[in-house]
């Protein structure tokens, strides 16, 4: 992938670990937006240490880079525990869930990101575990078999997932919290941008963080990689200090246009319009049209899109809004009145 695409990609990049570190907000109050949530995990986290217990299993599902591992960060350190990270992909056998669970101590925090990928046995085995701090471990094969009990101390689980609909019944309903991260509002961005400039130590002015926040899809982490980037183009191109229109600039070399779409972006949109007359197109054909893989369509690429209004989601698949074809330029089709 080149690099004008590989920037907007909301999931980290290889390398990106100890930046978004360091720019992590540490308590709720540093992290911006997602008021409601907010509120509500301040009055959980107030009454879980007022009856001195563990904080209730937490579900956070949103698209990348929205702030999913931030929260649970912040919940450990506001509940003075220790976080323990795995995910659902490496945890592949029951045996690997059992290391974690000894490894907790009371009141800890357990964070499972991509828990929608946890194998079956694995998740089956959780459930007890999330239930009542029990863990069910078979042992020896055929008449040999047993299984062993073990009392698990009381912890928080904090699960994070892009993909709420792929989770199973069984494992949405032991989540006792369940928060829905959206895309950021653009004075929230600004403010993400600023705080991450103040942190960097990048001169920065009102309108050059309003232009990244523009740009970013929403997303915090591309804010604060497109602010990396123009900081590039502003030490090497520029006086040093971004403003409005170094930015503008920096965001243009980069190929991200005033929406904050790349060349990918408009590439979807002009299939869709061009090859498939503006829609509606399957999921599927469209993945294999553009050559991206479906899941990465479903959960970076097109949640945005939708959301900016650009693509349209009907039961017959996926349509180009009249927006899409203003950016792009191109006439506005005549659909038939069903499409509408
Ligand atoms: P996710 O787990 O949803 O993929 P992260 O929690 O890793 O997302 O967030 C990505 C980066 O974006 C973090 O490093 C953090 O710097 C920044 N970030 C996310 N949410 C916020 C927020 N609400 N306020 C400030 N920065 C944020």
């Amino acid at each position: 992938m080149s690099e004008p695409e590989a920037i907007l990609q909301a999931a980290a990049q290889p390398g990106e670990e100890p930046v978004d570190r360091a720019l992590r907000p540490k308590t709720l109050d540093e992290f911006v937006g997602q008021e409601q949530l907010k509120k509500n995990l301040k009055v959980f986290l107030e009454a879980a240490r007022r009856r001195s217990e563990p904080l209730d299993h937490c579900l956070f599902y949103s698209p990348p880079g929205l702030g999913k591992t931030t929260l649970a960060n912040i919940l450990a350190r506001e509940l003075g525990v220790n976080l323990r990270t795995s995910s659902g992909p490496i945890m592949e056998r029951v045996g690997d869930l059992a290391a974690m669970l000894t490894d907790l101590s009371e009141g800890d925090v357990f964070f499972i990101d991509e828990i929608h990928r946890l194998n079956a046995l694995v998740e089956e085995a959780l459930y007890p575990v999330m239930e009542d701090y029990t863990f069910f471990i078979s042992t020896g094969k055929g008449p040999a078999a047993s299984t062993l009990k073990l009392a698990v101390p009381r912890f928080t689980l904090v699960g994070a997932t892009t993909r709420a609909g792929l989770l199973t019944g069984p494992l949405r309903d032991r989540f006792g919290i369940v928060g829905n991260l959206g895309f950021y509002e653009p004075r929230e961005l600004e403010a993400i941008v600023r705080r991450s400039a103040n942190i960097l130590a990048i001169p920065i002015d009102e309108e050059g963080s309003r232009e990244i926040a523009r740009r970013c899809r929403g997303t915090p982490r591309i804010a604060n990689r497109l602010l990396r980037r123009v900081r590039d183009f502003a030490q090497v191109e520029g006086g040093g200090k971004v403003n409005g229109e170094l930015a503008r600039y920096a965001l243009e070399r980069l190929e991200i246009d005033p929406a904050g779409l790349d060349a990918a972006d408009r590439r979807l949109l002009r299939v869709i319009i061009e090859k498939f007359d503006g829609g509606p197109v399957g999921l599927e054909t469209l993945a294999i049209a553009v050559c991206e893989e479906l899941d990465t369509l479903t959960d970076v690429v097109e949640p945005f899109l939708i959301q900016a209004g650009f693509i349209l989601r009907t039961p017959r698949g996926r349509l180009a809004a009249p927006t899409a074809y203003a950016h792009l330029g191109l006439p506005q089709p005549r659909r038939a009145p069903e499409l509408l």
